[in-house]
């Protein structure tokens, strides 16, 4: 055998296919370091704007200059890359975001690999270059790499990379389904913290340094462990060709064992994790070095022996023992132990693991980009991404999910057949179908859309008539072009007018005239008593005064009920649920079987009779299924009421601090009514303009249904937030134990003022203790400050968490807390829940709400960066689902597909180099 390592031809040919597009940048270069070629993205990114990158501290690197950031909205902006379909490819994106600019928050945001979810990009340090890595068999002849869906600060973007592999390299058996999103690739006894990649990696990917000193990066490494290096060539012709520079160096447990724990990203998953061993000591002749997998205990793959010296036949041969499906945590502990019959302890050159990411199904992407929006707007508020795109076919059903959309714009396509069911998009505000070939009626729901503003459907082929209630709204409808379509009223209307002309020619008798106008009055009251009789409510005339609500309520979709029918519903109020500051709460059943929960306002003061005005007309137009529903009011005889859907299981302070023979609620039931809360929230402060703060989020606050899916209610204590002042509300309000701290100083509400109570909402989900509690904390002290003086305990917590397997039980966590400095800490988990939760569920939960109830509101997050850490816990707790499906159903697939599941361990794949046949194939 000649040189073994890849030759410097072959290297240039690969990397002639690099794609390499530093983001920001107005020119074409070729780096002098790498020799590599890099280009703008002007051309092929039309959106957002260049940014200079002033001072990155840390090295200097050319890609670094600049950047490119992207608005802060819920749109995709996405790069699309040519590729050869089937072939594989590593595709990077890195971000450093450089000086910060005084910005109040890093930017947190989306990042998609076409519709699959590739990762959350949370920028924490400036000077950090965050690197994510995805390795795929391309699906197509392109991919997409998209920026979408702020959470903080504006999106961006630095370099965009793709790498095409050859041979085999990265192939799994599960490459139809999902893609490999890289969690770690480290060189141990790296010679310094310089990652290596191209020249030295041909396929130039990224092998970061075991010296890095990231925060749980390769802890608790045993005792004894040396680094060693060599100069030899290594023998490198494995499956996935590691550099030889990389399998130059290791680590060797002289003690007999060596352990390393680090945290990986989006853990627990399933994962194809690698470890490369290549022997580059010179043993003699009567050494022998053989050890075992430790730790993580899996049964193969651990009683198996390595025996490098044995199999390296006296050259530096690696090896490369893969585990094709393992189910790891997100904290990696793994350690190797020499075994007894071995005078030399484990060595380890590199480890490299990936995580199985489901891919999220891409049809054709003219007909369904709609679909794939569908997966990726959770935030579901504008969709306008195939306005005049030419998209084709019909408009998919899925929209009619998207329940929070309040923009659709499809305009200028191709969409053919009639419109789909889209009733439950009651939050749609404008719908934009204009110059399509759509046909069919004009569905009746229509008229029905409560916040309905502006709708557009000129040039198309509807045909029927237009739903009356879409004609009698104020809202903007343009439907010329429409040749099929009819407007029963104008006709009617036309029809009355001639009729009338005719009328008046030929009667010209004064008294018949005057004679039909009485005759008309009269009719006019007979036929409104009837209507009010036979409805039993009427919408409340639009001439009342605006002091009583009635005109803000000609927008809404709240009803006038009479009180004699709610005293009926409510058998004359004698069914008593509640009690509030507002008054007393009744249970009721409408006639036709619906039931209320009927609010009394006790004391008709001014300031009650405002609150109640203004709580008619913001419930009355405001729509989400995570708030608690207006039904309709009632003001007769200095009765002021207003009428809500009943929730039926209460609230959820009854729930966590409540009747002891109710049945206590488990983690992921907490976890389910936080996120529909936050939701609820999160709608309030985003979804409506201007924006809305609760001002009194509590868990009182907080309502179950019949499903236990939660509901806020209780806006008589929130107000719009003035536009001038945006997103500033001015009223005090708030229950003690709640209340943002920075309220005092301020006296002014924020949505951060939301965010603080809801912070110790979800304290009080994991403490199952009440806010403010003498018992508990004593009389100086609240949840908050009780969690504040627990900072230590919470540290150390974590410190202990990630000490431990995370299999560890919770209790042994509880007793962690012998380790605070203060001993007066109580337990923080609700003892109810210990035994029950996975650790790292709670803990980003409890991360979260101590986010949540900082001092100041510019430190606190978003509700939406708070859904998603609810959504993690959620994801935590269940366990990923696709990917345990992997697990079991289809593991011993992915195992016998490797020749000899032991042998593999020490087997190597060696591809035929020979002829010159390092051609990519397309498999
Ligand atoms: P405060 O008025 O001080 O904010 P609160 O939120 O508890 O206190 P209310 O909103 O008036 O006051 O509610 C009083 C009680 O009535 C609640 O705690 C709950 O038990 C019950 N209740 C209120 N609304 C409903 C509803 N829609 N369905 C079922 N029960 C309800």
């Amino acid at each position: 055998m000649t040189n073994v390592s890849i030759s410097n031809q072959f290297k240039f040919w690969i990397a002639a296919e690099f794609i390499s597009i530093d983001c920001g940048s107005t020119s074409n270069y070729t780096d002098p370091s790498t020799g590599l070629g890099w280009s703008s993205d002007m051309d092929i990114m039309k959106h957002g704007k260049l940014v200079q990158v002033e001072n990155p501290n840390g090295k200097f690197l050319m890609q670094y200059r600049t950047r490119r950031d992207f608005p802060s909205d819920n749109k995709k902006y996405c790069y699309n890359l040519s590729t050869k379909e089937r072939r594989r490819y590593l595709v990077r994106a890195t971000f450093q975001y450089g000086s910060p600019e005084n910005e109040a928050a890093y930017p947190k945001f989306q990042l998609y690999l076409d519709a699959t979810e590739w990762a959350t990009v949370t920028i924490q340090d400036a000077s950090r270059i965050y690197v994510y890595e995805m390795i795929i068999r391309a699906p197509s002849d392109s991919i997409d790499v998209c920026i979408c869906c702020a959470i903080t600060g504006s999106p961006f973007i630095s370099t965009l990379e793709l790498r095409p592999l050859n041979l085999s390299m990265y192939a799994t058996d599960f490459e139809d389904n999902f893609f490999l999103n890289v969690a770690a690739r480290v060189n141990f006894g790296a010679l310094s913290r310089d990652v290596v990649r191209y020249p030295d990696d041909p396929y130039d990917r990224i092998w970061e340094s075991d010296l890095d000193k990231r925060q749980n990066f390769l802890v608790g490494v045993a005792p004894g462990t040396k680094r060693i290096k060599t100069s030899k060539d290594i023998d490198i012709r494995t499956r996935e060709y590691p550099p030889v520079k990389v399998m130059q160096t290791a680590v060797v447990g002289t003690e007999g064992e060596l352990s390393y724990r680090l945290n990986l990203e989006g853990f627990p998953a399933n994962a194809r994790a690698y470890a490369y061993f290549a022997e580059i000591e010179d043993l003699a002749p009567n050494e022998t070095r053989k050890f075992r997998l430790r730790e993580p205990y899996i049964p193969d793959y651990s009683n198996a022996v390595v025996n490098i010296a044995e199999n390296a036949n006296g050259s530096c041969t690696l090896y490369e023992p893969s585990y094709m499906n393992v189910t790891l945590d997100f904290v990696l502990s793994f350690s190797f132990s020499k075994t007894n019959d071995s005078t030399e302890g484990p060595l380890l050159n590199a480890i490299e693991i990936s995580k199985y990411q489901q891919i999220a199904p891409k049809t054709d992407r003219r007909d369904v980009t709609a679909l794939n929006a569908l997966r990726y707007m959770s935030a579901e508020s504008v969709w306008e991404n195939v306005g005049g795109q030419n998209v084709k076919g019909t408009i998919p059903p899925e929209f009619n999910h998207m329940e929070g959309l309040t923009e659709l714009w499809l305009d200028s396509n191709s969409l053919t057949g009639p419109l789909p069911d889209m009733s439950n998009l009651i939050n749609l505000k404008i719908v934009h179908l204009e110059n399509n070939e759509l046909s069919g009626p004009l569905p009746s729901y229509l008229g029905r859309l409560p916040n309905l503003q502006e709708l557009y459907i000129q040039n198309n082929s509807f045909t029927g008539e237009i739903p009356p209630a879409l004609l009698d709204r104020k809202i903007t409808f343009n439907y010329e072009g429409n040749p099929g379509l009819h407007n029963e009223a104008q006709r009617k209307m036309r029809f009355k007018l001639i009729l009338g002309i005719s009328v008046g020619v030929l009667a010209v008798v004064l008294v018949l005239f005057v004679g039909g106008l009485i005759l008309l009055r009269n009719l006019r009251r007979k036929v409104s008593r009837q209507k009010s009789d036979e409805n039993g409510h009427s919408l409340q005339p639009s001439s009342k005064p605006s002091t009583r609500g009635g005109l803000l309520l000609d927008e809404g979709v709240a009803y006038y009920i009479p009180l004699p029918e709610l005293e009926e519903a409510t058998n004359n109020f004698t069914k008593k649920i509640g009690k509030g500051s507002f008054g007393s709460v009744y249970y009721g059943k409408m006639k036709d079987g619906k039931e209320i929960a009927v609010k009394t306002m006790g004391d008709s003061s001014s300031h009650l009779n405002k609150q109640f005005v203004t709580e008619v007309a913001l419930l009355s137009r405001i729509h989400h299924r995570n708030l608690v529903p207006l039904i309709g009011y009632c003001e007769e005889a200095h009765q002021r009421i207003l009428v809500y859907e009943y929730m039926h299981n209460g609230t959820l302070r009854d729930h966590i601090h409540g009747t002891v023979n109710q049945k206590r609620l488990d983690w992921l039931a907490r976890l389910q009514i936080a996120e529909d809360a936050a939701k609820g929230l999160e709608y309030l402060h985003t979804g409506c303009s201007p924006s809305i703060i609760h001002r009194d989020v509590k868990t009182s606050n907080i309502l179950l249904d019949i499903n236990m899916r939660a509901k806020v209610s209780d806006f008589g204590l929130s107000r719009q937030a003035e536009e001038d002042l945006t997103h500033i509300s001015s009223v005090a309000r708030g229950t003690v134990g709640y209340l943002d701290p920075e309220y005092y100083a301020s006296q002014q509400f924020t949505e951060k003022s939301d965010v603080y109570s809801f912070g110790v909402v979800l304290l009080e989900l994991i403490s199952g203790k009440k806010p403010v509690s003498v018992e508990d904390f004593g009389p100086e002290l609240n949840i908050v400050h009780w969690v504040n003086l627990s900072a230590t305990f919470i540290h150390t917590l974590k410190t202990f968490v990630l000490n431990q397997s995370t299999k560890a039980e919770l209790f042994v966590l509880l007793q962690a807390r012998s380790l605070v400095r203060k001993g007066d800490v109580i337990s923080i988990v609700d003892p109810f829940l210990v035994g029950n939760v996975k650790i790292e569920s709670i803990w980003r939960i409890a991360e979260v709400a101590i986010q949540c109830v900082e001092q100041h509101g510019y430190s606190r997050p978003k509700m939406q960066e708070i859904i998603l850490a609810i959504q993690d816990a959620m994801k935590i707790e269940k366990g990923d689902e696709s990917n345990s499906k992997l697990a079991s159903g289809s593991s011993s697939r992915g195992l016998s597909s490797r020749k000899t599941l032991l042998a593999s361990f020490l087997e190597i794949e060696s591809p035929d180099l020979s002829n010159g046949c390092l051609v990519p194939s397309a498999r």
